[in-house]
Parts: structure tokens; C-alpha cells; sequence
């Protein structure tokens, strides 16, 4: 259970030396209690207190780490209920079940279309993360032969290897070694035999109850064995299940401090229909999934639930940015607009998309507006003619320019004569309001 702030300030120096940045101890043990603060601030507390609130001051989810370099995935560390209260911290990660009852050549087109689904969103790379190898065929050798072919095709790639049967995890995690895997499937039945595996491998185990009780047990037992690194599946698979046992399982780790779920979830949203897949999928990014398993990667499937996550996983605090500088969209010449915006990243790929689709070569001037789109960087003094104009200046753009002409959004128009004041010789011409008139805008101008 969780210590309360008195129970912590009980055990640290009691000097308020304020070397951990808090005015007092009592204030840091808030903090700590608060999970605000790490023990490792207070320079001065005893070995004693470091192991009694070790434990304590442990995150609520275990940090989880799956697959190596740069197809890594980070999971769990969450301290909070809904992101408005602080933010979400690591994104969950997508998995792609491969049966081992494909043939090698479907195996291996499904390891490809993981690979290939990568796309860059707002700055981010967005990618199905994972390969789920499921042994359906139960055969040892089948699975083992899976994880030789991910091993090969996918390195890096974070592999979750799920079976029942302790031999062929061991056989299956040989392919796997230093990959940071997951050995999916440990239950009550077989815990011992997977746990022995997962450790010889150093893989995470995934516990496989079949209701919250189970999983409490299993984990404690899983520990008792030597395990830390879990991830944990309650059973649920319908959408109403796999809501109400992530909210238990994310509130009883935050609020209540339980420590046997405090590991990130693993969710399955498989289903036939892949609508409702990408449904449940989406249920599972929303409500506390840390790995959700899809049956088959599609690009409309893939695009819905890259964004939800994006989004849900987003500081709502900080807006997201690009860098100011002039963005060329295609070949621009000395002749090719010259039109400036924001850098709130939600606007400057929008009005790029416009202005790439209707396929008219333009230099965009994207200006630091600390990720405020256009009214509102006005509104707040960011977007004015003098910051634009000495934005253009200091550019250099005038050079590459054979008329001198700066386009600037509707919603600004106002800002025309004084740009024009700040910038002589320029003309300032005010473009369309919305970034989808852009495209009869400019292919009126060519
Ligand atoms: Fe107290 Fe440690 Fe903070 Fe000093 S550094 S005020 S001893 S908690």
C-alpha cells in the first residue's frame, strides 16, 4: 500500500536542509507521496529509509521495456487517472498477431507490412510497434521457427511470444536473445515452467489470468519466483470487460497504491470484423492498454488508431511545435509564392498538405509563435507586423525571390498595411482564411 506524506516524513532527515529543492522535508515527503519527487532528491537520506520507501516511491506502473534501438517501445510509469491532470507518459504499443500456422511466406508478408507501416504524423514517426507470434498450431518447433524468421526480418522489433507451453517459449526465446521480449501466456497452470523461461531469457512475462483475482494471485506468485518485469491481461476480451477491468486495474495501482497490477496491461482486440476491432483497439488506447493486439495491419485501420493515440498520448500542456524556418513544398523557383503561417504544428501540416496536394511549388515561412495557431498568435501579440517582418529580414528569403510578395492568412488580413510599412518594397498580398481555400487560391494565381 501506499505511504501517506506523514508516514514518509517519518523517515527521512528532518534537517529542511532544502538541498532536494523543497523548503521543508515535510514538503518533500508531500511530494513524494504525491509520486512528485524521487527519494533520490534528498541527498541525506539513510540506507534504512532508501529501503523502506524504495518500494514506496516506486512508480504506481512498472516501466516496462520492449524491443532494442530505435523500434524500442517504453510502457507503464503512469501516475495519473486522466490525462487533463498531468499527461499520459508512454504511448501503448501496437502488436500485430502472426499465427504460427501461417506459411512462412504469409509470416513473413505480415513482418513486412509491420515494417512497412511507419508513417510521419505531425513531426512524429507513428508505427505498428510489435509482433505478436502466437503458437496455434501448438507444435514447438513452428513457434521456434517464427521467432528464427522475426528474429531475422524484424530486428529490434519488439516480439511478444505467446504459448502455453513453457518448452517452446524457451525454444522460441533462444531466436530472441537481448531483443527484449515478452513471454505471453504464463497462467495458473504453467507459472513456474514460464517463469523459469522468461528469466533464463530476460523477458518480461505476460500473465494470462482469467478474472482480476486470478491476476493478483498470479502476479504475487509470479514475484515470489523471482519476476519483476510483467505485463498482465485480466481475461477480458468484450469491450465492456476490457474497460471496467482497465479502470480497476489503473485505479487500484494509482489510488490505492495495489501493487499486484501495477504492471502495464496487455489488451485483445482481435475480432473478425475489423471495424470492431479498430473499435475495441480504440477502447483499449483510450481506457489504460499498454500493448494492443490487432489481427492485421491496414492502413485505414492503422491511420485511426495512430491518430486516437497520438492524441490521447499528447501533453495537453505543451502545444506541439515545428521548427521556424521557410519550408520549400516542392521545387519552388524565384517566381513560386511565398506565404508564411504559424508553428503550431496542427496548422503548418494542414496548410502544407493543402498546398502539396494542389501541387503548386511554394516556399511557407513558418514562424515561431511558441505552437499557437494563427488568430490565437495574433490575439496574444506573437503573430504582429513587427515579429513578421523581422522574421522575413533576418531570413534571407528576399535573394531567392524575383517579386517581392508575402502571403499572409486571412484571418490576418488586418496585418496587411503595417507589414507593408515594416517591410518596403513588399507587397502583402492576404490569402485565404481556412487552409483548404489554398488550393483555388493558388491555382488561380498560376
Ligand atoms: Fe529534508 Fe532531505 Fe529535503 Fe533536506 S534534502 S529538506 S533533509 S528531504
Amino acid at each position: 500500500m501506499a505511504l501517506t506524506g506523514v508516514e514518509i516524513f517519518k523517515m527521512l532527515p528532518k534537517t529542511n536542509c532544502k538541498k532536494c529543492g523543497q523548503p521543508t522535508c515535510l514538503a518533500f515527503a508531500m511530494k513524494l507521496a504525491q509520486r512528485q519527487a524521487s527519494l533520490d532528491q534528498c541527498p541525506d537520506v539513510s540506507e534504512e529509509a532508501k529501503q523502506k520507501l524504495g518500494e514506496a516511491s516506486a512508480p504506481p506502473i512498472r516501466p516496462i521495456k520492449l524491443g532494442t534501438g530505435d523500434k524500442a517501445v517504453k510502457m507503464g510509469e503512469e501516475t495519473v487517472l486522466f490525462r487533463h491532470e498531468k499527461k499520459f507518459v508512454n504511448p501503448c504499443a501496437f502488436a500485430v498477431k502472426i499465427e504460427d500456422t501461417l506459411t512462412e511466406a504469409d509470416a513473413a508478408k505480415k513482418m513486412e507490412e509491420v515494417l512497412a507501416s511507419e508513417i510521419d504524423r505531425v513531426g512524429q514517426k507513428l508505427r505498428v510497434d510489435a509482433l505478436f507470434l502466437s503458437n496455434d498450431s501448438g507444435d514447438a518447433a513452428k513457434l521456434e521457427a517464427l521467432a528464427k524468421l522475426a528474429a531475422q526480418k524484424a530486428p529490434g522489433v519488439p516480439v511478444i511470444i505467446s504459448t502455453k507451453n513453457p518448452d517452446a517459449a524457451g525454444a522460441a526465446l533462444g531466436h530472441l536473445s537481448g531483443q527484449n521480449a515478452v513471454l505471453y501466456g504464463a497462467d495458473a497452470g504453467n507459472l513456474a515452467g514460464m517463469a523459469e523461461k522468461a528469466k533464463a531469457a530476460k523477458a518480461t512475462l505476460g500473465i494470462a489470468a482469467k478474472n482480476l483475482d486470478e491476476l493478483s494471485d498470479l502476479t504475487e506468485k509470479a514475484k515470489g519466483l523471482g519476476i519483476e518485469d510483467m505485463v498482465i491481461d485480466s481475461g477480458a476480451r468484450k469491450a465492456g470487460e476490457i474497460l471496467r477491468d482497465n479502470t480497476y486495474i489503473r485505479r487500484a495501482a494509482l489510488k490505492k497504491g495495489f501493487k499486484p497490477v501495477g504492471y502495464p496491461v496487455i489488451n485483445f482486440a482481435l475480432r473478425e470484423d475489423e471495424m470492431l476491432e479498430t473499435l475495441v483497439a480504440g477502447l483499449a488506447v483510450e481506457k489504460y492498454g499498454s500493448i494492443v493486439v490487432l489481427g492485421s495491419v491496414r492502413k485505414w485501420k492503422d491511420l485511426a488508431l495512430f491518430s486516437l493515440r497520438q492524441n490521447v498520448y499528447t501533453d495537453p500542456q505543451v502545444p506541439m511545435q515545428v521548427q521556424q524556418k521557410i519550408y520549400k513544398i516542392g521545387e519552388p523557383g524565384p517566381k513560386s509564392p511565398f506565404l508564411i503561417t504559424t508553428n503550431f504544428s496542427l496548422t503548418y501540416f494542414i496548410v502544407s498538405g493543402e498546398i502539396e496536394n494542389c501541387k503548386v511549388p511554394c516556399r511557407l515561412a513558418v514562424m515561431d509563435s511558441e505552437g499557437l495557431s494563427v488568430l490565437t498568435a495574433w490575439a496574444a501579440g506573437k503573430f504582429t507586423a513587427s515579429k513578421i517582418s523581422q522574421f522575413i529580414t533576418e531570413s534571407g528569403i528576399e535573394g531567392e525571390l524575383e517579386q517581392k510578395e508575402l502571403i499572409i492568412p486571412g484571418y490576418v488580413a488586418i496585418l496587411s498595411g503595417a507589414i507593408e510599412d515594416k517591410l518596403p518594397g513588399w507587397k502583402i498580398t492576404v490569402g485565404p482564411r481556412e487552409a483548404n481555400g489554398l488550393p483555388a487560391f493558388l491555382k488561380s494565381r498560376a
